[in-house]
C-alpha cells in the first residue's frame, strides 16, 4: 500500500518508520531536513511537494493541533482522490475533525481521527494505544494500517469520538500529575523521604502513572526530559473543557486543571515539558524540588 505521511515530529518520525516496514511511505515535514533524514535512514520516499503525499492509498497526519491539520487539508485537498483514506493521528479537536470528515466525504475520501497514547516510547516500540473515530468501514481500513504502530486499537464512535476521548483521558492525567506533585511536596516538607513517599503511594490507592513513572524520574532522579510539550498537554485539556462546555456539563475539577495548566504554560513557556508543572507546584509554595 502507498501511504503519505505528514508530520515527522517526536511521534510521527518513529510511526512513519514502522509503517515503512510493510508499505511504501512518502514523507513530508515542514522542516525538510527531518524528512530527508527519514528517507535516508528508513528508506521512505521524500515528497517534493506536500501534495505528493496524496499520491497514495492513505494519508496520515501527525501534527500539533487541528489548526495545522486544516492547513494541510487545504493544501492537499485538490490532489486527493475518491476512495482514499485520511487518518488524522494528531490529538485534535473533535469539532474540527467532524468538519474535516464532512469536507473529505464530499471528495469521496474516508476520514478517521486516530489519536494515540503511550508517549514517544510507545511510538518507538509500536506499542501505542490508538482510539479511532469514524465509520466501521473506515475504522477497519485504518486499523489494518495502524496495527504497525499500536497493540490496542479501539473504535470509539463516529468521527470526532477519538479526539474527544483523547482530550478527556489526557485531562485525567493532567489532574493526577498536579495533585500527586502537591501531595509529594507536602510529604517532603513534612520530612518524608521522596523515595519512601513514592514507595508507599505506589503500594496503595494513590498509585498512577504519575506516581509510578512520571514524577519519580523528576523528583527522585532529578531528570527533567522533554517528552511531551506542556503546550500540547494544555491544548488537550482546553479541548476537553470546550467539549464539557458544549455538553453543558458541570466539571469544576476539569476547569481548575485547565486553569492550572494554562497558568503553568504562561510561566514555563512553549518548550517546557508537561511534567514541569511540578515546578510550578513548588514555586506556588515558595520552594523548589
Ligand atoms: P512535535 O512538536 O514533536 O512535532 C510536531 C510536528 O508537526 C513536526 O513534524 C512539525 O514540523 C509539524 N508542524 C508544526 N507546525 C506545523 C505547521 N504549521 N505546518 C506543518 N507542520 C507543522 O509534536 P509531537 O510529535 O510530540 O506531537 C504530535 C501530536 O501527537 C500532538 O497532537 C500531540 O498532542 C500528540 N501526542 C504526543 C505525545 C508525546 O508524548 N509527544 C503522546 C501522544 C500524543 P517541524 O519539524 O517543522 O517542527
Amino acid at each position: 500500500m502507498k501511504i503519505g505521511f505528514i508530520g515527522l515530529g517526536a511521534m510521527g518520525f518513529p510511526m512513519a518508520r514502522h509503517l515503512a516496514s510493510e508499505h511504501e511511505v512518502i514523507v513530508w515535514n515542514r522542516t525538510r531536513e527531518k524528512a530527508e533524514r527519514h528517507s535516508r535512514e528508513h528508506g521512505t520516499k521524500l515528497a517534493g511537494d506536500i501534495r505528493d503525499c496524496a499520491n497514495a492509498d492513505a494519508v496520515l497526519t501527525m501534527l500539533p493541533t487541528s489548526r495545522e491539520v486544516d492547513e494541510v487539508v487545504d493544501l492537499i485537498a485538490p490532489a486527493l482522490r475518491k476512495g482514499m483514506l485520511f487518518i488524522d493521528a494528531t490529538s485534535g479537536d473533535p469539532n474540527a475533525s467532524r468538519q474535516t470528515a464532512a469536507r473529505l466525504a464530499e471528495l469521496g475520501v474516508d476520514f478517521v481521527d486516530a489519536p494515540v497514547t503511550g508517549a514517544i516510547v510507545g511510538a518507538e516500540n509500536a506499542t501505542l494505544t490508538i482510539m479511532i473515530g469514524g465509520t466501521s468501514a473506515a475504522f477497519e481500513r485504518a486499523k489494518d494500517i495502524l496495527r504497525l504502530n499500536g497493540k490496542t486499537i479501539i473504535h470509539v464512535g463516529e468521527a470526532g469520538a477519538g479526539h474527544a476521548i483523547k482530550a478527556l483521558t489526557n485531562s485525567i492525567m493532567g489532574a493526577t500529575v498536579w495533585i500527586t506533585a502537591e501531595c509529594m511536596l507536602v510529604a517532603k516538607q513534612y520530612g518524608i523521604d521522596m523515595k519512601t513517599a513514592f514507595a508507599v503511594t505506589n503500594a496503595g490507592s494513590g498509585r498512577s502513572n504519575a506516581s509510578e513513572n512520571l514524577l519519580p524520574t523528576r523528583l527522585v532522579e532529578g531528570k527533567w526530559p522533554l517528552v511531551f510539550k506542556l503546550a500540547l498537554h494544555d491544548k488537550d485539556i482546553r479541548i476537553a473543557t470546550s467539549i464539557a462546555h458544549q455538553q453543558h456539563a458541570s466539571t469544576p475539577m476539569l476547569a481548575l486543571t485547565s486553569q492550572l495548566f494554562t497558568g503553568a504554560l504562561h510561566e514555563l513557556g512553549d518548550q517546557a515539558d508537561y511534567i514541569e508543572v511540578a515546578k510550578i507546584v513548588a514555586r506556588m509554595n515558595g520552594t523548589e524540588w
